[in-house]
């Protein structure tokens, strides 16, 4: 397979400071997290890293950056840091799904061969294929899926030899997923005490920690307000997606339209169901409330739609259970209600 050449210039570094060459860059200007306590750069570098961190724990766009990739790298590894001594899985899964939706903006109209660059830097088998496609191996086409449905089912592809071909639309899909596994890992091999913090970059932790507990604590209020109607009579496969959302995993589709139909149709109107998905990575009101809104059929064809049967369920990956005599996650509920709890095993 040839080696993708790409030409990296500094400008790269602003747009993707993710880059192993941006890390490469800084760490060959010699700069160590000391230099962050004395002058005008650390102060920025603080100043971006506070701007970053309240855009991603408050759901809002990260503000553009400034002209410097110097700034933008260091804030993005001090960053890095940061989430590393807090520690907490649901901030991290925040960060990167905020920031790889940030990223993706610019990588959605790069050249080809700058995409493959950044597949191969993912680590996944990749290459040109035949008539405009990509063809990605099955292996890494397989782990990076937004989710194991419609089209992104292999049944539905074009495969050859264990190579999948694909759309760029798709390619480029695939690498915003990539591109989540791949920061949540430069986070996870972050190797720092909070000893060897400089006094400017602890404080700045302590701040976002603070900040993020404060949030953590009025969702957690909103969702037992809302939830207090009876969470206790939810089907497995529904409290498991809760969960997920209570610990800040980003949901596939067909989990979040499973949750909100389901909470609609047990009847939480969409201003509840909202302040229930608020917690989400991605949350962004705008679409959220078009979306919930259109499954409580309040747009479009008015329909309002129901939750999925058991049987899809399953195949979707959201149903790990057997409920006896149960082939409708409402059916539990209402079982429940009326004190008929159903029976349930755990599948293998
Ligand atoms: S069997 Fe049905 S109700 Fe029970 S957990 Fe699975 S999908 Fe939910």
């Amino acid at each position: 397979m040839a080696k993708i050449e790409v030409t990296l210039t500094k400008g790269y570094f602003l747009k993707y400071p993710f880059l192993p060459d941006a890390l490469k860059y800084i760490s060959e200007l010699g700069l160590t997290l000391e230099d962050l306590s004395y002058d005008t750069l650390g102060n920025e570098v603080i100043r971006r890293v506070k701007e970053i961190f309240d855009a991603v724990i408050n759901s809002l766009p990260i503000p553009p950056s400034g002209d410097d990739p110097d700034i933008e790298v260091l804030s993005y590894l001090v960053a890095l840091i940061v989430l590393k001594i807090i520690g907490d899985r649901s901030l991290i899964e925040k960060f990167v799904v905020v920031l790889s939706k940030k990223y993706s903006e610019y990588i959605n109209v790069e050249e080809n061969n700058f995409l493959l660059y950044l597949a191969t830097t993912f680590g996944w088998k990749i290459a040109y294929g035949s008539e405009g496609k990509y063809m990605m191996f099955f292996i890494d086409y397989l782990e990076n899926i937004p989710e194991y449905r419609g089209r992104w089912k292999l049944v539905h592809r074009q495969v050859s030899k264990g190579w999948v071909y694909l759309e760029k639309i798709e390619l480029l899909r695939l690498i915003e997923s990539g591109l989540k596994k791949y920061m949540a890992k430069q986070i996870s091999n972050v190797n720092i005490s909070e000893v060897q913090l400089p006094d400017p970059v602890y404080t700045l932790v302590e701040e976002i920690s603070m900040v993020w507990n404060r949030k953590v604590k009025e969702y957690e209020k909103v969702r037992s307000r809302y939830l207090k109607k009876g969470e206790k009579y939810y089907p497995p496969c529904i409290r498991s997606i809760i969960e997920d959302l209570k610990n800040g995993r980003n949901l596939s589709h067909s989990a979040r339209f499973a949750l909100a139909s389901f909470l609609l149709n047990i009847g939480m109107d969409v201003e509840e169901v909202l302040g229930i998905f608020r917690f989400s990575p991605d949350f962004r009101e705008d679409l959220a409330r078009y979306q919930i809104e259109h499954i409580a059929g309040l747009r479009g064809s008015k329909t309002k739609y129901v939750t999925y049967k058991c049987d899809s369920m399953r195949s979707l990956g959201l149903c790990y259970w057997e409920c006896e005599g149960i082939s409708h996650p409402l059916q539990y509920y209402y079982k429940a209600v009326r004190g008929m709890l159903p029976n349930v095993k755990k599948r293998i």
